[in-house]
């Protein structure tokens, strides 16, 4: 079974070929970080023109690269939510199109549950049930995998997302777009013990992140340092803020695998290839012999043969989508 996987959602074009669900035969990803560079942040209408632009050449070359044609594809699968409207709907008007004028059977696919899949690429072993942590630019989800395309969320964030707190804590000190990359990188000159920033909990729900409180401590000791007249370590802020959401990720993560008595555990999402998150995690899921799986940053980060995989084992289950599918910004996790 040959899958095309296709993702838009945001500022990626990407598509890949995937076999049988777990090889991956190309993988292209078009990246547009320096066209949003300029802006800080990913503009959604310069996203769009982008994706139109880029999106046949990507497809062109990963079937090229895999060496294959449309005649061998098996189902389209592409991402059809959660993100920007107008750059999902070039996804999924590409798709839709190609599975039309073809008959190739289209497969509409849960961009997270496209980045859990991302582990299974790499683990051959990998098989729910698990525990994943989900932490993106727009999404710190705790997850417990019942099934392939089971899912239950046992935590989410109140307030910005994990990618989100290292994105604009990253600007407050200078690093620019995107945030996370460069965090990681600088943090290893800094002391992450330095600066005590605080550790967020939710009352309600011990699984719950919040990183809004984080966000304004940063900004509070910067504005601080400004009004002493003083400057600051911009390694050490990093490295302390790092700190801080790395210490809640893997506290609360611990937890939910301990709760649920699950000794598998992965994590997915653009964060995930964060270099000080993935030594924690190799550490104390050692000490409490729990597997621990993440995939490679390639695989972290938006790609399309993550989206080929989550669509390999819906296609597999019966899924189909019809030509009425649509790009829905607010799609949930484990509903269509
Ligand atoms: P979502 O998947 O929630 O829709 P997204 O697709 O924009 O959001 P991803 O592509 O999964 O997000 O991840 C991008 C995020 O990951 C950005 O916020 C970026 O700063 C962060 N990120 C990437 N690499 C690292 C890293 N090494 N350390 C920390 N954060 C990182
Ligand atoms: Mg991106
Ligand atoms: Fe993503």
């Amino acid at each position: 079974i040959y899958i095309l996987g296709i993702e838009s959602s945001c500022d990626e074009t990407a598509a890949s070929v995937v076999k049988n669900g777990r090889e991956v035969l190309s993988n292209v990803i078009s990246s547009q970080i320096a066209l949003h560079t300029l802006y800080g942040g990913v503009v959604p209408e310069i996203a769009s023109r982008k994706h139109i632009e880029k999106i046949n050449q990507v497809i062109e070359q990963a079937l090229a690269d895999a060496h294959v044609t449309l005649d061998d594809i098996t189902a389209i699968a592409v991402t059809y939510g959660p993100g920007l409207v107008g750059a999902l709907l070039v996804g999924v008007s590409e798709a839709k199109a190609i599975s039309f004028a073809t008959g190739i059977p289209l497969v509409g696919v849960h961009h997270i549950e496209g980045h859990i899949s991302a582990n299974f690429i790499e683990n051959k072993e990998l098989e729910p049930p698990f525990i994943c942590l989900v932490a993106s630019g727009g999404h710190s989800h705790l997850v417990v995998v019942k099934d392939y395309g089971e899912y239950e969320i046992i935590g989410r964030t109140r307030d910005d997302a994990a990618g989100e707190a290292f994105d604009k804590v990253a600007r407050a000190i200078g690093l620019g777009y995107p945030g996370g990359p460069k965090i990681d990188k600088v943090s290893k000159e800094g002391n992450p013990d330095a600066i005590h920033f605080p550790r967020a909990a939710v009352a309600e729900n011990e699984y719950d992140f919040s990183f809004s409180g984080l966000k304004s401590a940063v900004l509070n000791y910067l504005n601080g340092c400004q009004m002493k007249g003083e400057s600051y370590n911009q390694a050490d802020v990093a490295a302390s803020f790092q700190k801080a959401v790395v210490d809640v990720l893997v506290s609360h993560s611990l937890h939910a695998v301990k709760a649920y008595g699950l000794n598998k555990f992965a994590i997915a999402g653009g964060v995930a290839s964060n270099s000080s998150l993935r030594a924690a995690f190799e550490e104390e899921c050692g000490k409490r012999n729990i597997a621990f799986y993440h995939p490679s940053p390639i695989f972290c980060t938006d790609n399309a043969a993550m989206i080929g995989v989550a669509g390999y084992y819906e296609y597999i289950k019966g899924v189909r989508s019809g030509y009425d599918l649509n790009a829905v910004p607010n799609l949930k996790l484990g509903e269509r």
